[in-house]
């Protein structure tokens, strides 16, 4: 098992390779492990194969990915685009360049409920730091002000990207998990990989199936229990599952819950009745901002946009217990947990 801090505002990712060949499965398995803390990065290794190379070059590049992506190393690309807003356009990787592209795509689509440039908010609220606090309305205002996606100037020639205001900040948490794990499940394949799982921080990938063939059982989390408790279990091949939920970080005050995915239009964590929505299609860097977009947009509107978008699905889970599936995963979803119901077929309300 790999763990992987992708930074302080990231959840404390987990990495979980259980990588093995259909044909070769019983003989030449073997496990192998490792442990190494990089630049404020855990990172443990539990293979079972005989490849461990192609884990430590995975590895590798989730490390470079975070090195490029995160919101909270200043020398980072994001943090260069941060340093620089208000003031001048930085040019950057194609990899950094295309997941803002990607992310400002998403943007639009969900109609800003992603918006990549959320960076002052999270900042202000610092859920997951030990900075957390309720900021008071003039601050959330204000933040509110440099909080839109639709002001980031991107220059394909270039590879450039411009915030014009100064406090502006981007934030790629919300989807640079999806990318990574994209990657991962890239380079897997590329080096002759058929059948793996990658988990990065609840961001599931599959690769082809389970070595005996069959499909990769998924347990989607319950957002009341603890960690690896689960409504239900979903079966995928060669696809990702990506849960956006308000139990992975949060405070407490006053018996009210302060969670880290944030409403750009009220500058408040999102209260829109979900306890979690997942994503499950092929890439895994759609799922992440799907996830995130759906989480805030609540279940009718979010469940209207997933059934529009071909090759996707979403299980919505509501704070009275009730879990809703599109029409195709329905088939693929079995409920485990009795304390939820699953209210639809997949129907519209
Ligand atoms: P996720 O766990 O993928 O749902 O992403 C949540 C993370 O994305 C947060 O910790 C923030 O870094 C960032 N984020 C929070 N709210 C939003 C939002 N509305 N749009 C885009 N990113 C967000
Ligand atoms: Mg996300």
């Amino acid at each position: 098992m790999v763990y992987v801090r992708f930074g302080a505002r990231l959840l404390a990712a987990v990495l979980m390779l259980a990588v093995s060949y259909l044909v070769l499965t019983a003989c030449s398995q073997s496990e192998q492990t490792a442990e190494e803390y990089l630049m404020g990065t855990y990172v443990t290794l539990k293979v079972y194969s005989p490849q461990a190379a192609v884990i430590e070059k995975t590895v590798e590049r989730l490390r470079e990915i975070e090195n490029l992506m995160s919101a909270n190393l200043p020398e980072s690309e994001v943090g260069l685009i941060n340093g620089a807003a208000g003031k001048s356009a930085v040019k950057i990787s194609s990899d950094t360049f295309n997941v803002i592209e990607t992310a400002l795509y998403y943007s639009q689509l969900t109609n800003g409920a992603f918006d990549p440039t959320i960076g002052p908010l999270v900042n202000l609220w610092g859920i997951g730091t030990d900075k957390a606090r309720i900021p008071s309305n003039k601050e959330i205002e204000r933040s509110l002000r440099l909080v839109d996606y639709r002001t980031v100037i991107l220059d394909k020639e270039q590879q450039s990207v411009k915030l014009p205001y100064a406090g502006q900040a981007l934030d790629l948490g919300g989807i640079a998990k999806g990318y990574a794990a994209d990657e991962a499940k890239r380079i897997l394949k590329a080096n002759g990989i058929t059948s793996a799982i990658v988990n990065i921080g609840g961001n599931i990938m599959t690769l082809g199936t389970r070595p005996d063939g069959n499909p990769w059982r998924i347990g989607v989390q319950d957002p009341l229990g603890p960690r690896n408790s689960y409504i239900g279990i979903i079966q995928l091949i060669d696809e990702t599952a990506v849960t956006s939920g308000n139990y992975e970080r949060y405070f407490e005050i006053g018996g009210k819950r302060y969670h880290h995915i944030l409403n750009p239009f009220t500058g408040y964590p999102s209260r829109s009745g979900l306890l979690s929505a997942t994503i499950i299609t092929k890439r895994s860097i759609a799922a992440d901002a799907l996830s995130t977009a759906v989480y805030v947009l609540g279940l009718d509107r979010g469940m209207e946009l997933v059934e529009s978008l071909p090759g996707i699905e979403a299980i919505f889970v509501t704070d009275d217990f009730k879990i809703y599936l599109t029409k195709g995963i329905i088939q693929r979803f079995d409920l485990t947990n009795p304390e939820y119901k699953v209210e639809n077929s997949g129907q519209n309300k």
